[in-house]
């Protein structure tokens, strides 16, 4: 019988040779769709599929909405050596730019720049582009970009689905992480958000996942409570990660303005409950 990749039937095509990909992209010369030689076609009980963005299997998923480019892209770097920040951590907005930072362990620094700007936009040389967007803003971002090698500077185009899936259960194929929710990093959830849903299928199998013969229909009945209990939430922080950008990057300095007029009026206990709501999540329980 021929199989699409994730059959609701539980069936998969497996390629044992990828190599990951920064962003879940097709390795190098390979077409994900039809797969490289040596892939074979296998039957499973279960098939969770964490192929993440640019998941092979949500392709033929039933209302796959593809992904899209959210309008901005984002430069990564780490310093190679500790810079202080005197316990300063966090983003500073301007107009249709942010600068984040976060220190890390060893007392170096995590940095990221982020632009409005084409997806397709062909940048020479990438350190440079940096430092005449952001070299001027505010101590210590020019003394950053100054301890950071400029061939550890990647820049990468911000995608997300684009729109809400209408269920992460199909038979027994499971989406999982960004294949299921990718969402923009402007709460930095993408990867918390695969955790929480690795967490719950786990808890929801329980034992059957230790089964060598599981029944079909508690197999089924798990997948439904991981759906129900997943879906809500992961689409609502897409959403709520998703407006972060839009506000970050309005258009206009006069926008930009009241936007921070806002934020700045906004009470603290407002803000500081939607950050529990992000982050403040337990495992059901089993
Ligand atoms: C700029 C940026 C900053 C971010 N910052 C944060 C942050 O601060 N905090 C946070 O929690 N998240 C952050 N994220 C999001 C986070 O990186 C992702 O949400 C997370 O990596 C998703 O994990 P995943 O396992 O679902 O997918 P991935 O990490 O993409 O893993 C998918 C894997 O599947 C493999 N694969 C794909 N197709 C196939 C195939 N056909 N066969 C075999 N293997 C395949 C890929 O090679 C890859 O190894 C950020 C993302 C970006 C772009």
């Amino acid at each position: 019988m021929p199989h699409c990749p994730g059959d609701p039937d539980g069936s998969v095509v497996v390629d044992p040779g990828r190599e990951p990909e920064a962003d879940g992209a097709p390795a190098p010369g390979q077409d994900a769709e039809a797969g490289p030689s040596g892939t074979s076609d296998e039957s499973f009980d279960l098939v969770v599929a964490a192929d993440g963005l640019r998941s092979t299997v949500r392709r033929s998923w039933p209302g796959d909405p593809g992904i899209r480019y959210a309008g901005y892209s984002a430069w990564r770097g780490i310093t190679d050596r500790p810079v202080d920040l005197h316990g300063e951590a966090g983003e500073t907005w301007g107009i249709r730019q942010r600068f984040g930072l976060a220190p890390l362990s060893d007392g170096r620094v995590y940095w990221f720049a982020v632009a409005t700007m084409a997806q397709d936009v062909r940048i020479e040389d990438e350190m440079a582009a940096v430092r005449a967007t952001f070299g001027h803003w505010h101590a210590p971002i020019p003394a950053l970009l100054e301890a950071t090698p400029a061939d550890r500077v990647h820049r990468l185009p911000i995608n997300e689905l684009a729109g809400p899936l209408p269920s992460y259960v199909r038979g027994r194929t499971v989406l999982l992480g960004d294949a299921a929710h990718a969402m923009t990093p402007n709460l930095g959830q993408g990867g918390g958000q695969a955790m929480e849903d690795a967490a719950v299928l786990t808890v929801a199998l329980g034992g059957l996942a230790r089964d060598d013969a599981p029944d079909p229909v508690q197999v089924g009945s798990a997948l439904a409570r991981y759906d129900a209990l997943r879906r809500p939430r992961s689409q609502r922080i897409a959403r709520m990660s998703r407006l972060v950008g839009q506000m970050g990057h309005v258009r206009g300095a006069a926008v930009s303005r009241v936007r921070d007029q806002v934020l700045r009026l906004t009470p603290e206990r407002a803000l500081v409950r939607q950050i529990r709501q992000v982050q403040g999540w337990e495992p059901p329980a089993g």
